[in-house]
């Protein structure tokens, strides 16, 4: 796992859409590059052996098909398969997440999982939404999924039982943690740490970095370089610690600065 995910500055020159990194033979983290959009998400491909799933599909105008297409032909080769199917899906459907949905419609072998919570919870088959899990086989390869709306309705986290890695999208990540519905976020956020105290998790990882390497300190919304940037994963103990911030607001969410997150709930 690097500890450094430099994305760049304003100049484009040299640079690919995405910094894509393998963690694994399955699991592929990509940063999109800052010359791109400020935002410089983070997606994520994992891969089995008949399917792969796509969280997320980058922000403003990136080309997000070519390497993701690259990357899942490579491991169809390397399984020693024809094909693997597609299924593009999301953290959550803020326009930073999707932008690059359109470059997968209509196209053989695709899935473009819809946006609002009703089609992911048909899709994972989750039955109660939120307080129920829902599960994917790619094959040989099974993510569980954890409704966790409050920042946004649809957002949820996926967990790759192989690696352990738990992705938290716009929920959990070292920045700003936006909250919309403030009852739906603490619920939310006790659900991801109840699940995370029963699995072994071995990196949480969310969808941006907003946060500098000094404790407490963000670089401003639009800030494009970020050479200081705090490191990607987070911990447990971090996990913790948003519970215990979130719970003892108890409903009446004030913005509260911690070392290594905000939470910064939003009138609707
Ligand atoms: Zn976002």
């Amino acid at each position: 796992m690097p500890s450094i995910w430099y994305a760049g500055g304003r100049d484009c020159a040299g640079r690919a859409d995405f910094n894509v990194q393998a963690y694994n033979d399955g699991l592929f983290i990509l940063r999109q590059a800052a010359c791109k959009n400020y935002e410089k998400p983070f997606i994520y491909l994992i891969v089995g052996t008949e399917r792969a799933l796509l969280i997320d599909t980058g922000a403003g105008k990136v080309d997000v098909v070519t390497p993701i297409d690259s990357l899942v032909r490579a491991a169809a080769r390397r399984r020693g398969v024809s094909t693997i199917q597609l299924i593009v899906a999301h953290s959550h459907a803020h326009g930073d997440h999707i932008a690059g949905d359109t470059q997968f419609v209509g196209r053989a072998n695709t899935v473009l999982v819809g946006r609002d919570s009703a089609a992911v919870r048909a899709f994972f088959g989750i039955t109660h939404w939120p307080q129920d899990q829902g599960t994917i086989d790619l094959g040989g390869r099974v993510l569980d999924i954890v409704a966790i709306p409050g920042h946004q309705p649809a957002s949820i986290a996926v967990y790759d039982r192989r690696t352990g890695v738990l992705l938290t999208g716009d929920t959990f990540y070292p920045g700003r943690l936006y909250v919309r519905d403030t009852a739906a976020y603490a619920l939310s956020v006790a659900r991801l740490l109840s699940f995370a105290t029963a699995h072994r998790v071995s990196h949480f990882l969310g969808a941006h970095v907003e946060n500098t390497r000094t404790p407490g300190v963000d670089y401003p919304v639009g800030t494009v370089d970020q050479p200081n940037e705090h490191e990607h994963d987070m911990t447990h103990a971090q996990l913790v610690e948003l519970d215990s911030v979130v719970q003892a607001m108890r409903g009446r969410f004030v913005r509260t600065i911690r070392r290594d997150f905000t939470v910064w709930p939003q009138t609707p």
